[in-house]
């Protein structure tokens, strides 16, 4: 079974690492951050309240937060095991999420994984992202060009950069995960649970070591 927690800085590749951990694990990937901006774009009254955190960079409330994940968790797929993209960002996120998990799911956090990346790194990497509206798949300008120029491989729709992703706000996101999100990894510290990754290299190189961490 694998329930994993996956925390470090916007950019660190925790997305692109879910992708392969879902083909390998059987597992479904939960990434707060997709669902508020399918509410943003859908305009749900969700979507009104969480649209200018967003944008500002800053974190969106506790409160809102801890109620979608409440609801995703009480969902059929999340039995079979998860990996929390985005979530918990607070440490009341953190002590939410374990009343959740033992009142909801009768389970626990198997696996905390740290992907770490210098600040340098994750500005270089988060301004060239551009990512498809329509299917989610993320591009990079130089590391990973669509092979299609401005538009996506798998559906022609034309590529977007994500409105947080200007090089303003990502400093903003990244003072705040320094300020925030990193206390988080101090909650889980004598869990047994949390494996430090250092996120430079290929993502297959990077993925190697996580699947000699889950086994
Ligand atoms: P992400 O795609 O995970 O970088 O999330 C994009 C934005 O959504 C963040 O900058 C926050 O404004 C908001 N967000 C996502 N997850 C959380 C969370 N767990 N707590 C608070 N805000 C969040």
């Amino acid at each position: 079974m694998v329930n994993l927690i996956f925390l470090g800085p916007p950019g660190a590749g925790k997305g692109t690492q879910s992708a392969y951990i879902m083909r390998d694990y059987n597992v479904v990937q939960i990434s707060t951050g997709d669902m508020l901006r399918k509410a943003v774009k859908d305009g749900t009254e969700l979507g009104k309240l969480a649209k200018q955190f967003m944008d500002e960079g800053k974190l969106v409330t506790d409160d809102l937060i801890i109620g979608i994940m409440k609801d995703r968790l009480a969902e059929d797929d999340c039995k079979n095991g998860f990996i929390l993209d985005g979530f918990p960002r607070t440490v009341a996120q953190a002590e939410a999420l374990g009343v959740m998990l033992k009142d909801q799911l009768q389970t626990d956090i198997t696996h905390v994984i740290s992907l770490e990346v210098a600040d340098e790194a994750i500005l270089e990497r988060l301004t060239g992202r551009r990512s498809c509206p329509s299917c989610g798949k993320v591009y990079h300008v130089v590391y990973n060009p669509s092979k299609t120029g401005d538009t996506c491989e798998a559906d022609g729709t034309a590529l977007i950069q994500r409105d947080d992703d200007k090089e303003e706000t990502i400093k903003k996101r990244l003072a705040v995960y320094h300020d925030t999100t990193a206390l988080v990894k101090g909650t889980y510290k004598d869990s047994g649970k949390l494996f430090v990754v250092e996120g430079v290299g290929t993502p297959d190189e990077i993925y190697t070591q996580i699947k000699g961490i889950l086994g």
